[in-house]
Formats: structure tokens, sequence, C-alpha cells
């Protein structure tokens, strides 16, 4: 039977796969090791009674206790914090999904490749963060990653998953967000409750608000960048907003092969769950007719600064991408706190960007978890000062 463990079972990708593997008969059909969640105590609980999971984890130690109550009986142990998930991580099992949101999901993403088990990765920080990192322990161990965020898995299904021969360029797509059609001018007021809202995708606050700003869209560009090496010249960005193309790869001979599906995450969860085969999954088939178009614009970078950023970020490589991802996850915490405005997040990114330019060792890619993590403090740091003085 496979084994398998989810990092953020609580989250909205944890939900999708929890509910793949329970339509799939749950404990009857996989053996689960370990589940992690937040904060969300009762809903971890209830998932590792369902999958009769070895250990439940829950991030924040002062729920110890609650989750100890929670499993009483269930022969699921209860465990906390990040030493505990650590553990976790390092228990083996055939398939781990990475489904924690932010920086967080490093740590558990590279014990898992360490000891050379498959990696489902939705976690797109991990790559923006530390790329070089995760798949130089990835080459080292033997481990598979398989690319779970759709435009990812995506453009893994269309090369064939993973073959880059006669490939000229990836299309990734995205949805504009919830400000697409929004006049410029009023994006300065955007609210946070008016950028949580995603026109097509069901998904967890951050990463919807991330669409709204094309941050998400940016880091998925690095990722793309990381996982598949190539040059950012050759990953492009085009406005879908039905979102029902995810990706699109053209080969040197002019074909562009592309990968549609309803915006649904269990379809790329599944794909990475029993890849190299295919498995019927619950997810609805295409009607194409009844969509009756499908629609395509270019991205403006004066609406979506994120997605310039991104480009200057492959380009200056070293640890551009873990001060990227820090002062946007900083920025966003800023801005959910009514700190600084909506067009402010761009700016606050840039100006951690510009700082840790001049600090030494820049051009270097961060060697190990501790040194993704310095600078993740500092990006931080830098992007908080910003929003501070602007505020
Ligand atoms: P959610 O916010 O819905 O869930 C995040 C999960 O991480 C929850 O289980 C949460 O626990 C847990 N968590 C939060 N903070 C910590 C922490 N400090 N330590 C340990 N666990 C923590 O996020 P999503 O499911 O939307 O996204 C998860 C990841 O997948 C992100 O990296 C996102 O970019 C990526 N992704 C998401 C997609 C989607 O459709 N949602 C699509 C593609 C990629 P709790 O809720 O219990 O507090």
């Amino acid at each position: 039977m496979k084994t398998l463990s989810i990092f953020g079972a609580t989250g909205s990708v944890g939900e999708s796969a929890f509910d793949l593997l329970m339509r799939a008969g749950g404990p009857d059909a996989y053996r689960t090791i370990a589940l992690t969640g937040g904060r969300n105590v009762a809903r971890l609980a209830e998932m590792a009674r369902a999958l009769r999971a070895e250990v439940a984890v829950i991030a924040d130690e002062s729920l110890l206790g609650g989750l100890r109550d929670a499993l009483a009986g269930s022969g699921t142990r209860a465990a906390a914090g990040e030493v505990a998930i650590d553990e976790a991580a390092r228990m083996p099992s055939d398939w781990s999904l990475s489904a924690i949101v932010g920086t967080a999901g490093l740590m558990p993403g590279l014990r898992v490749v360490e000891r050379g088990g498959t990696l489902a990765l939705a976690n797109k920080e991990s790559l923006v963060a530390a790329g070089p990192l995760l798949m130089g322990k990835a080459r080292a161990s033997g481990s598979a990653i398989l690319p779970v965020d759709s435009e990812h898995s995506a453009v893994f299904q269309c090369l064939g998953c993973g073959k880059l021969d006669g490939v000229e360029r990836v299309t990734i797509t995205a949805s504009g967000g919830a400000f697409r059609d929004w006049p410029l001018e009023r994006l300065a007021s955007a609210t946070v409750a008016e950028a949580s809202c995603h026109p097509n995708w069901s998904m967890g606050q951050r990463i919807t608000i991330d669409s709204a700003s094309m941050f998400n869209k940016a880091l998925e560009v690095i990722e793309a960048h990381e996982f598949f090496g190539l040059s950012s010249d050759r990953i492009r960005v085009l406005v879908h907003p039905e979102s029902i193309v995810h990706a699109m790869v053209t080969y040197c001979d002019g074909a562009t092969l592309a990968h549609m599906g309803p915006p649904d995450m269990r379809h790329a969860i599944g794909h990475a769950l029993h890849w190299p085969d295919r498995a019927a999954l619950p997810v609805a088939a295409l009607d194409l007719a009844a969509l009756g178009q499908l629609t395509f614009r270019a991205p403006d970078e004066v609406r979506w600064p994120a997605l310039r950023l991104a480009r200057e970020v492959i380009a200056q490589g070293g640890a551009a991408g873990a001060v990227l991802n820090a002062a946007k996850e900083q920025a966003l915490d800023d801005f959910m706190a009514g700190r600084i405005g909506f067009a402010d997040m761009a700016p606050a990114v840039e100006h951690a960007l510009d700082i840790a330019a001049g600090r030494p060792h820049f051009g270097d890619s961060p060697g190990d978890l501790d040194a993704v993590l310095a600078w993740d403090r500092a990006a931080r740091r830098d992007a908080g000062d910003w929003a501070a003085r602007r505020g």
C-alpha cells in the first residue's frame, strides 16, 4: 500500500488532497504517515481520524493539549511545533505533499528530498526562495519532485513529463485576478476584501490576493525557471480570464501543445499522486461547446509590476528569489493589516531587493536552509521598514 504524508493538510490544497484520498478509499487505499496543520486543531484531528494517520502535527505548540484531546483513543500520535514537523518530514513515506503556505513550507520539502522521497510540490515559495538548493538535493538523492501548481503540472504534462528537447518556450496563463479590469487609478484604494475574491479559483486568502497583484504569477515564472531550467525569455505569461488553458508549450517546429481543464486543484494533485500512471479523478470533463470561446491577452506590466520584478530576480539570481519571496510575504502581511495600500506592495518588494543587492554575497545562491532564512528575515525587515515609513 502506498504511504503518504501531507504538510499543510488543513489548507485549501490539503483539503483537495484529502477529498481525493477519501474518495479513493481513504485508509483502505493509502497508509497515511503524517498530517500537519498550522492552527486548525479540529480539522486536523478529523482528517487524522478519517485517514488513520500515524502522527498529526500542529505547528502552533500552544495547541498541543487540544490536539491530544481531539485525538484521544484514535491511535494517532499528537505532536506540535517546528521540530515535530521536521521529524514528521523525515519519517519514510512514498509520497509527500508540500502544501504549507509561505516560507514555512520549505523545511519539510527539503527533508523529504534529502531522504529521497517523492515530493508533490504545491509550495511554490520553496522553489522561489531556494530553487537551486531544493533541486540540487533532489538530484543528489534521486528524489522526484512533481509539480502541483496547476500551471507547472500543465507544462510538465505537455512536456511529456519533463523532456525539454525541441522546446522553444512555455506559456503559463493568469486569470488576471480580482482587479483585471479595474481602472488603474482605483487600485490604490482596493481593499483586502475586494482583493480576496478570485474570479475562477477557490484558494487560500493569501494566494488569492497574490493573484490580484500578480505576485502569484511572478512566483510562478521564477518557479518555472527553477523547475524546468528555462531562461526567463523562454517563459511567457498570458492573461486568460476563463482559466481553462493552464499552460502551453511551443516547440521549435511551430507546434503548441496546450493543457486544458476546469479550474480544480484536484487534477494537478491527482496527477502527481498517480504519476507516472493516470487514474480516474473526480474532476468534471471540459465542455468546450458550452464555454463557447476562450480569450487571451498580453499582461500589462504597469498594472502588474510584479511580473517585471520576477524577470529582474531571475536575471540577478543568487539570493534574489529568497528576498522577493520574503519581502512579498511581508508586504502582503502589511496590506492585510491595513498598514499599506494594495499598490504599495510592489514598491515595498522592490525596496527590499534594492537594499539586499548592496549586501555581501547577494550574488551567491543560499547553500542551506539557515542561509535562506537569514535572507528571508532581512528582506522582511527591509520591506516592513518601507511600510512603516510609508504609513
Ligand atoms: P492555505 O492558506 O489554504 O493553507 C495553508 C496551510 O499551511 C494550512 O494547512 C495551514 O494551517 C498551514 N500553515 C500556515 N502557516 C503555517 C506555519 N507557519 N507552519 C506550518 N503550517 C502552516 O494555503 P493554500 O492551500 O491556498 O496554499 C498552500 C500552498 O500551495 C501555497 O504555497 C500556495 O502558493 C500553493 N498553491 C495553492 C493553490 C491553491 O489552489 N490554493 C494552487 C497552487 C499552489 P492552518 O490552516 O491549520 O492554520
